[in-house]
């Protein structure tokens, strides 16, 4: 065996001696002594095997509960006489169970090529990186002392923005600082919203937006993206008439780290692909903690779809919600979500729905698959919600393309219990969703900047918009383009050219003709300043400019013209300066969709021509308005 091992690695000297990676892969071979060589596949643990099923020889459900019970990277079911499903082995203990446990006639074949994509992963960790806040070899994906700097960074930038908020909130710790506080993390909550509302002397309901990532430690991408979305909110608000609007309205609640002690040991030790926390238990220590998503105490403890093997990659703990880092985010989550529209028994009541105004979006990132999930989970069946839960997933995937993959779905996995996104809804009422983020564990960064964080940034600030009553929402139409000048020369007479593109079918993705995306639209209205939600401080909403509409078939595009004296009568702003103009829809069914805000500013002077707009203020007040090429007065208006 030893003669082999160095022949072996003879044979890989020789072939990498002149290579620049060399000394890395060499000091890799020992550093990792007890795990795979970097390189080629060579054999050894861990590997990527491919399990081919015939479709004929099995039923779909005996294959994705065999699917369950390991640790799945993708499924392919693109033939329609076989299947085939490629595992991460991580040990000898799945091997045996893996080749034992197979359906009858599948096939289980050890997939060298995907083996070494999973090697050159690896290697690139161990390149030299020279940024101390980024993961090893990926420059794209900050590690964990770089998600929590920024973090820092945000609450710092938010104490010279007005009217932003950003907290960083300890609500709680790591398993490895209940056993000792010298070790481990906080855990952390990054809270950001807006007081824009209050501020101008108003007060709305505001949203909530509750963000997991980072759960299974060895999924780099999740926090990135969790992470760019913040820097998006923050950098945004006051900037962006969008995105203002949403912080005015929403608190956005992140918990950007979720596993950070079992992320520690993902970015330092990337052989051993960590995806649980760190509680010890497993006699193969490498294999030990548990899975935080399996954890989670609704339908926590099924057989089907977690396992109470101390060293399975699904081991659901001793208890439900038995790991710090669970009871962190449930006591949290419980405290921001209202009581009022909790069921009084969950699971007695499951197939009841939640009312179609209940407050909350919820969702769980991980890698990889490009899948978007939604309950249930723990079996395959459509939860009383579903029709608003298929709705909104249509339209985040109308922003990344992933296969939609809920109950009863064609692209149902496999069925998975105790996990987060089940609990967030089956007993806070949120509405909920699990992401699976491009195609690597350890993805490459081309990958991610140029297409996880393009595709899924917009999706999530979808959501967020979405996320006061999501199961409504959903369902009505969305404004798809909202065009203002960004800059107008005031007089009264001059036109304010709008645009704007409502559809009620546009982003519900998928198969075509969904239930909710049919619809046509009946009304499009406008506020100006006003955030249709909110009232002043004599309990009134704002003026509504409601625009005829003909008759269509769910999409519409207007293009108005009108005069800026009939908006003048709804500023709530002074005139010259900064507005902002709401836009949002109904269905034919009377469902109304997200508000969305564009912002256009108000100014004396005509840039184009140097002409200035000023009021002719007499004795006796406001005469006229003429136009002058050089103003001796100050901007008034009338
Ligand atoms: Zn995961």
């Amino acid at each position: 065996m030893r003669l082999l091992v160095v022949s072996i690695l003879f044979m890989l000297t020789y072939a990498y001696a002149q290579d620049e990676v060399y000394s890395e892969w060499w000091e890799s071979i020992f550093l990792q002594a007890d795990h795979a060589p970097i390189g080629p596949d060579n054999g050894g643990l861990p590997a990527i095997y491919t399990v081919i099923i015939s479709s004929e020889g099995a039923q779909k459900e005996e294959i994705t509960s065999f699917v369950s019970e390991f640790d799945y990277l993708t499924f392919s079911s693109a033939e329609n006489d076989h299947v085939n499903i490629s595992i991460l082995v991580h040990n000898e203990e799945d091997l045996d169970s893996l080749t034992s446990r197979k359906p009858l006639q599948a096939q289980v074949l050890r997939n060298h090529e995907e083996t070494q994509r999973l090697r050159q992963y690896e290697a690139r960790t161990k390149s030299p990186s020279v940024a101390s806040n980024t993961i090893p070899g990926f420059p794209c994906l900050r590690n964990l002392q770089g998600v929590f700097d920024t973090m820092e960074e945000l609450a710092e930038k938010a104490l010279s923005i007005e009217s932003l908020t950003v907290e960083i909130i300890d609500i709680g710790d790591t398993y490895l600082k209940t056993v000792n506080s010298t070790d481990g993390y906080d855990m952390k909550v990054l809270k950001i919203t807006g007081n824009g509302v209050a501020k101008r002397g108003g007060s709305t309901e505001k949203a909530i937006m509750f963000v997991t990532t980072g759960v299974h430690a060895r999924e780099y991408v999740p926090p990135e993206l969790g992470t760019r979305f913040a820097e998006a909110l923050v950098n945004g608000y006051g900037v962006d008439a969008d995105i203002t609007s949403i912080l005015d309205h929403t608190e956005v609640h992140l918990v950007l780290e979720s596993n950070p002690d079992g992320r520690f040991v993902a970015e330092t030790k990337p052989a051993l692909y960590q995806r649980k926390n760190q509680r010890p238990g497993c006699a193969n220590s490498d294999a030990g903690g548990v899975d935080l998503n399996r954890n989670f105490p609704f339908k926590w403890g099924l057989d089907s779809g977690s396992s109470n093997d101390t060293c399975a990659q699904t081991y659901r703990g001793s208890g439900p919600a038995s790991e710090p880092e669970s009871q962190a985010i449930i006591e949290y989550a419980k405290s921001i979500f209202p009581e009022s529209q909790r069921k009084d028994d969950p699971i007695g009541q499951i197939n009841d729905p939640f009312k179609e105004d209940t407050r909350g979006f919820y969702t769980d990132i991980h890698s990889y698959s490009e899948l978007i999930i939604w309950p249930w989970s723990f079996e395959n069946e459509v939860s009383p919600n579903d029709e608003g839960e298929q709705s909104l997933a249509r339209k985040i995937k109308s922003f990344n393309s992933y296969k939609l993959s809920g109950p009863q779905q064609p692209d149902f996995l496999y069925t998975a219990s105790g996990i987060i996104a089940d609990w967030f809804y089956g007993e806070l009422g949120a509405v909920s969703f699990t992401y699976e983020l491009g195609t690597a564990f350890y993805q490459d960064c081309a990958t991610v900047e140029n297409e996880i964080i393009p595709s899924n940034l917009p999706s999530l600030i979808y959501a967020a918009k979405t996320s006061l009553t999501p199961l409504s929402l959903s369902k009505g139409p969305d404004i798809t383009n909202l065009l203002l000048p960004e800059k107008l020369s005031y007089h009264p007479t001059t036109t304010l050219e709008i645009i704007i593109k409502i559809s009620d079918s546009a982003l519900s993705a998928g198969p075509p003709g969904y239930s909710t995306s049919m619809q046509t639209i009946s009304t499009i209205s406008l506020t100006v300043d006003m955030h249709p939600n909110d009232k002043d401080n004599d309990g009134n909403g704002p003026n509504i400019i409601q625009l005829a509409v003909d008759s269509n078939t769910g999409t519409v595009t207007k293009s108005l013209s009108y005069p800026l004296s009939i908006f003048v009568f709804s500023f709530r702003e002074p005139t010259i300066g900064p507005h902002t103009i709401y836009a949002f829809g109904t269905d034919s069914d009377g469902y109304v969709g997200p508000v969305t805000a564009a912002s256009i500013e108000l100014t004396c002077f005509d840039e184009t021509t140097s002409n200035v707009n000023c009021a002719l203020v007499g004795d006796e007040g406001c005469t006229s308005i003429e136009v002058q090429t050089a103003c001796p007065k100050m901007c008034s208006i009338c």
